[in-house]
């Protein structure tokens, strides 16, 4: 008989690993593709998300371009606010009750006037989605790792003179196998003295030891990623005494080839070695599934149970850039869940 466990998308949670144009709803890409008379990719129009595989740099580029396209499709201020209040619309229905998005804001300049005018007009979104559905908003500046190190000080010091403005964390996206951690040290050194928590991708297409060198070199407080910190049990006792939390994608894992099946993420091993996680959606628009859906394989897949589903919510709230009193009432939204 089928086990039927309390409603996770009633779990209060909070959602830490969300990139921006993957947010996106599939319905809202075809439309603003109609809108622009953009010729999508036909990965892009099925009515199943993309097939992907990106454990060889081939794989990871086809998951780029597909990325692009999608981005492509967004290029006025209202597209913009359209796509964050739609994400806020999903978490809030996915029991999110606090919601840090990640965005690179280079990538929107050239339509919107410029890296700090882009940089506005996302944060002016985020704002006011925000205020219009209740959900506490976030976000994380991320540069990225294909470009020079120089742009991603750039974008750092920009974040951190618009920390007031809503930017409360900085990230490093793209492409593990290239690059050095270290080449962006400075980057976050700027960003961790302007107040920024550290929160790059780490320990998804490579091992351990690019966990290690978040750890080490850019003094990482949180890691995107960094399920394949698994293969170290000493790195998985070092994450788990300095608490980093690893804001962990299942869904995105599987579509991207990192693990072949659900059950092989090693989420097991994590929650056993007291790792703290998030998890969290990625890029729902090419992955198919949003947050509370990353719950459900927990509990399919691993057997977790609704007090261990609980304590992983309880890990989200506490792993995230919350003011005390929101974490408070989402810890109590916990336990009420339990207690149902
Ligand atoms: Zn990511």
């Amino acid at each position: 008989m089928e086990r039927v466990g309390r409603d996770v998308r009633q779990l209060p949670k909070a959602h830490l690993h969300l990139h921006f144009t993957g947010s996106m709803r599939p319905s809202t890409l075809l439309e603003l593709a109609d809108k622009y008379g953009v010729r999508l990719p036909e990965a892009l129009t099925g009515a199943e998300p993309p097939k992907l595989r990106a454990t060889d740099e081939r794989g990871w580029f086809r998951f780029q371009r597909l990325y692009d396209a999608a981005r492509s499709c967004l290029r006025e201020p209202e597209d913009i606010q359209r796509l964050v209040r739609e994400a806020a619309e999903e978490d809030i229905a996915d029991g999110s009750g606090w919601l840090e998005i990640q965005v690179d804001p280079t990538s929107y300049a050239p339509r919107l006037g410029g890296l700090i005018p882009a940089l506005e007009v996302i944060l002016d979104a985020v704002d006011s989605a925000s205020r219009e559905t209740g959900l506490g908003m976030r976000v994380l500046v991320a540069a990225n790792r294909m470009k020079h190190p120089l742009d991603a000080r750039t974008l750092a010091r920009l974040a951190v003179r618009y920390a007031d403005r809503g930017i409360v964390g900085f990230g490093l996206s793209n492409d593990e196998r290239r690059g050095m951690a270290r080449d962006f040290d400075r980057a976050f050194a700027i960003a961790r003295e302007g107040g920024l928590l550290s929160a790059p991708h780490g320990g998804e297409l490579t091992g351990p030891s690019s966990v290690r060198d978040c750890l080490d070199d850019l003094d990482a407080t949180r890691i995107g990623h960094g399920v394949r910190a698994a293969e170290s049990p000493r790195l998985l006792r070092r994450l788990a005494e300095a608490g980093v939390t690893c804001e962990v994608c299942p869904a995105s894992n599987v579509a991207l080839g990192v693990y072949e099946k659900p059950e092989d993420i090693p989420l097991r091993t994590l929650f056993e070695a007291g790792v703290p996680m998030a998890l969290g959606a990625d890029d729902p628009l090419l992955f198919g599934s949003r947050l509370a859906a990353q719950y459900e394989i927990a509990r399919r897949h691993h057997g977790f149970t609704d007090a261990e589903l609980a304590e992983l919510a309880r890990q989200s709230v506490r792993g995230s850039a919350a003011p005390e009193g929101v974490k408070e009432k989402l810890l109590n939204g916990v336990e009420e869940w339990l207690a149902a």
